[in-house]
């Protein structure tokens, strides 16, 4: 960065920048005359960290703004400064460091205002002080913004990160975090809540005759089935490999061994097809179904689905036991 002339013998106008617009330019190029102007080289760092806080106005050329989070040439988020525009105030105004990266991204040409400098233009001018306050406020809602779009996007990733990518059914990090609730929930309000544990049947020999990718496509029609099956306020999720587990909130013992004794039919009407269409044997499951007990814990009540589902695969599969 190096130095080339004051503002007053640049041959700038201070009226063609957007901070000094409609201001008292008598007064303005009066203050400005002696603050540099510098030449900055494409690609170069702009602010140094260490410096005080400046104000630079793009002369010429023009400048890229990362937020200091990201990595220079990286960020989506990045914003770019065009001549007229400026970047910086922030930190003059609230006597910080700028925390943006600023980089030139051609060869510029850039007016330097230090603070008491830009604290003085906005003692003498009502104008500039007007256009501050509009670029202030510019910058708030551009923060607003981004803000939101990286809210939308965190709560977008945390949904994503709690479904399994095999079946689409919620995943077991999902299963961990939302069954205590939703048991907490139940005993609150003394209502019942009833699960329903899924196994398929004799899946490895299913796998053995017909491949692991066949497999799959298996385990994603009896997730679609189970999930088509079920009321909006149920849920449906992957315990691990080939145990899915069904949330019937709301619903007692009889209710839900309706749920199950229909998931099984479900189940066993499913087809699974390959991509050639050629129709493959239909798969069963096995299904064990517990209901919530006064003080029951969640492990318990697990345990409690899984003892049963024993006892479907002991009594022969393609079943509901309670
Ligand atoms: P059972 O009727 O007693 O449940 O017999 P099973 O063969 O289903 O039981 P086992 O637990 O012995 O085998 C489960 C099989 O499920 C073995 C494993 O390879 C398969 N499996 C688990 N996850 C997946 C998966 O994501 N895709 C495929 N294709 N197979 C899976
Ligand atoms: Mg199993
Ligand atoms: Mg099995």
């Amino acid at each position: 960065m190096e130095t080339i002339a004051t503002f007053g013998a640049s041959g700038h106008d201070a009226a063609a920048l957007q901070l000094f617009e409609q201001a008292d330019q008598a007064r303005v190029a009066a203050l400005l005359r002696d603050c540099p102007v510098v030449r900055v080289a494409a690609g170069a760092a702009v602010a140094d960290e260490h410096e005080d806080a400046r104000l630079y106005v793009v002369l010429r050329g023009m400048l890229e703004v990362t937020p200091a989070e990201a990595r220079p040439g990286t960020d989506r988020t990045a914003s770019r400064v065009l001549p007229g525009e400026c970047v910086g105030e922030l930190a003059v105004l609230d006597g910080e460091a700028m925390s943006d990266h600023v980089l030139a991204l051609q060869e510029s040409e850039l007016l330097v205002i230090d603070g008491p400098t830009l604290w003085r233009l906005v003692d003498e001018s009502n104008g500039v002080a007007r256009n501050l306050l509009r670029l202030l406020s510019f910058r708030i809602r551009a923060a607003n913004a981004q803000l939101r779009r990286r809210q939308k996007l965190g709560e977008f990733y945390r949904q994503l990160s709690m479904v399994d990518g095999l079946t689409g059914l919620q995943n077991r990090a999902w299963l961990n975090a939302h069954l205590p609730l939703l048991l907490e929930q139940a005993q609150a309000a003394g209502e019942p809540l009833s699960l329903v544990m899924i196994d398929i049947d004799h899946f490895k020999h299913f796998n053995d005759e017909y491949g692991h990718l066949v497999g799959d496509t298996a385990l994603q029609t009896a997730a679609r089935a189970i999930a088509a099956a079920l009321r909006p306020s149920d849920f449906a999720a992957r315990f691990g490999g080939e145990e899915l587990i069904v949330i019937l909130p709301g619903t007692g013992q009889k209710g839900a061994a309706l749920v199950a004794q229909r998931l099984c039919e479900q189940i066993r009407q499913a087809v699974v097809f390959t991509d050639m269409h050629k129709p493959l044997p239909h798969i069963t499951a096995s299904f064990g179904l517990a209901t919530l007990g006064a003080g029951q814990t969640v492990d318990a009540l697990v345990a409690l689905a899984d003892a049963a589902l024993y006892r479907a695969k002991q009594a022969g599969r393609n079943r509901v036991a309670v």
